[in-house]
């Protein structure tokens, strides 16, 4: 009889309302090979769980290996998860509802299957990788389509009592504010995410503003995504006051949420990521580092770095690969 080869690499996924990506990786978490599709969420659950096994499947492929020879694989995705059961159990940008994504996968691949929410898992992923897990105490906040958030305390993934601690996005930052897609008022979410910052500057429009970005804003109407991160840094870099005023406002609210974090947790580090940081880094940090200061007042005492990823879009495949490493079964 032969001997079976040792099973070694992990696959980390991370799956997200327009792009899914996987990658494989070695248990030192080095990256093999990653591949990204289109999620295609509108056209349901099923389909959108067999293009993530396709997606899998081709990146294992693509990296000359076998599905026999992962070891485990971690996936990220949006929205309220429950990794104990293995449930999404609110997905809006997926419009998910109570999908048994882990037993669906495991089921398609036969191997063991960790899911996690995305931005738990890119924390993981730049605790691990880019800041070599060294934090005690670290806050990780995701600003894209919407806000994640995820708390790294005592070294380890905080989750709360149902592991799904870590909600900054919903915040209430002004009472009677600009509405949420959550149905409440002035969450974070309304200020500093991309949907967010859009509904704003359409806010200024009705109102008789005037923004190079106009023709965008109709297109997003039809398409939502329509007008993405980088556009709004083009317009803020060519002058347009209304955009610079968004963003501006977008980065104040993002210090006063982080003073709020610093208050009630005290981290080493505030860590930044999200295609709209990826975007507006330079734009956004300094206003973000500045307000943050002023409305902290433990600044007398210790000042968090706060500083945005380098990870990128990986952040969340390497985090999705940690946890797949680490799970106890
Ligand atoms: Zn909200």
């Amino acid at each position: 009889m032969t001997k079976k080869p040792r099973t070694k690499y992990l696959v980390g996924v991370d799956v997200g309302g327009s792009k899914t990506m996987a990658g494989v990786f070695t248990r030192q978490l080095k990256l093999v090979n990653a591949l990204k599709i289109s999620t295609k969420a509108h056209r349901g659950a099923d389909e959108v769980i067999q293009r993530i096994v396709d997606c899998i499947r081709d990146t294992v492929d693509g990296a000359g290996l076998k599905l026999s020879d992962i070891e485990s694989i971690g996936v990220g995705t949006p929205g309220v998860v429950e990794p104990r059961s293995g449930t999404v159990v609110l997905a809006p940008n997926l419009h998910w509802k109570n999908v048994k994504l882990r037993s669906r996968l495991a089921r398609a691949l036969r191997r063991p299957i960790i899911i996690e929410n995305d931005s738990k898992a890119a924390m993981i992923g730049i605790h691990e990788v880019e800041l070599r897990g060294k934090p005690r105490h670290a806050v990780g906040i995701f600003l894209g389509t919407g806000i994640g958030g995820a708390l790294v305390l005592n070294g380890a993934l905080y989750g709360g009592c149902a592991g799904v601690a870590g909600e900054v996005g919903h915040m209430v930052l002004s009472v009677g504010g600009p509405t949420c897609g959550c149905g409440k008022h002035g969450c974070f979410e309304v200020f500093a995410s991309r949907t967010g910052m859009v509904s704003r500057l359409q806010d200024a429009v009705k109102k008789g503003e005037h923004t190079i970005l106009e023709d965008l804003l109709v297109q997003e109407r039809r398409e939502r995504g329509a007008l993405r991160s980088g556009s709004l840094r083009r317009a803020v870099r060519s002058g347009d006051a209304l955009a610079k005023r968004v963003v501006h406002q977008a980065a104040e609210y993002t210090g006063i949420a982080i003073a709020d974090l610093i208050h009630m947790l005290s981290p080493e580090i505030v860590v930044l990521g999200g295609g709209v940081i990826g975007a507006l880094e330079r734009e956004m940090m300094p206003t973000i580092r500045r307000t943050a200061r002023a409305h902290s007042l433990l600044r007398f005492v210790h000042e968090p770095t706060i500083m945005a990823s380098r990870l990128g879009d990986h952040a969340g495949i390497t985090g999705a690969a940690a946890l797949a490493r680490d799970h106890r079964r």
